[in-house]
């Protein structure tokens, strides 16, 4: 016959507590030593339950997710791009813009930061608990390609939907056919309203019917509904050093 600590090893076992299996052993001795309340007890184990499971629900989620890389807000310098209006970005920091399922488009030239601040928001979404994931407008279409050439194209564009945030960076860098930009507007069209979507592109949207030929107005349509577009309109960031590097350089042969 078992003995009750080996049940209770056994329960906390079947009710997946594994933060207090391995915390137990520990905390019994030093509630029995310092007399701690059963009900201070309970409340100590179940707290490092819920932190314990929420910090790996974070991990995981963040992992699903596939940034390429992970930059928050606190890492970007917004006084680089004062075209970006801090308003609009903390609008979109509270998560409103996810809870109504609307869009958010980000435009704008090569370096500006468009990736890393829809990393931001995504990581951002994902702290706030909601499903998120990443992939480049490339690697989707190709994707969607290979669905449709195995008969599964409406089980990838399910499995696109049931993000609550799904970001598509580099839209319009490399161009797309029209079965690509058909099939861009079905996985558009069956997000329309159900979960949000964030776009970063180098075009500006009158030259979208050149990434998209002429699904462009019904898929502009259905994304710009409900959506939120920042224009950022300055230099790239990763020639910032280079600038500063060429000056000096420049500096110190003028000094010479
Ligand atoms: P884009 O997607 O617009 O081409 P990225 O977001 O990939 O540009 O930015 C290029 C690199 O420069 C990234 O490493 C990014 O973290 C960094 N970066 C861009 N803008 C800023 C900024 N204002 N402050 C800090 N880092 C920035
Ligand atoms: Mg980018």
């Amino acid at each position: 016959m078992s003995t009750s600590y080996e049940r209770v090893l056994e329960h906390l076992q079947e009710l997946k507590l594994n933060r207090t299996s391995v915390i137990l052993d520990g905390y019994l001795e030093r509630a029995a030593k310092e007399k701690i309340p059963l009900v201070e007890s309970l409340d100590f184990l179940l707290k490092e339950e819920i932190s314990y499971k929420n910090d790996t629900s974070l991990k995981t989620r963040t992992k699903v997710a596939g940034f390429p890389y992970q930059k928050t807000f606190e890492q970007f310098d917004f006084k680089f791009q004062p075209s970006i209006d801090s308003t609009t970005i903390n609008e979109l920091r509270t998560m409103r813009f996810v809870h109504q399922m609307e869009n958010v488009i980000m435009l704008g030239p090569p370096g500006v930061g468009k990736t890393h601040l829809s990393i931001s928001l995504g990581l951002e979404a994902i702290r706030n608990k909601f499903s998120t994931y990443y992939l480049n407008c490339h690697d989707l279409i190709t994707s969607l390609n290979q669905a449709q050439f195995e008969n599964k194209l409406n089980d990838r564009i399910r499995n696109l939907c049931k993000y609550k945030l799904l970001v598509i960076d580099e839209v319009g860098y490399l161009p797309i056919d029209q079965q690509g930009a058909n099939l861009f507007f079905q996985l558009i069209s069956k997000r329309y309203e159900k979960g949000s979507i964030i776009i970063t592109s180098n075009k500006s949207f009158n030259q979208w019917d050149e990434i998209f030929g002429d699904a462009s107005a019904a898929i502009l349509d259905r994304l710009l509904h409900h959506s939120t577009t920042i224009n950022i309109k300055g230099d790239s960031y990763r020639i910032k050093d280079r600038k500063s590097q060429l000056s000096g350089q420049s500096k110190k042969q003028t000094t010479v």
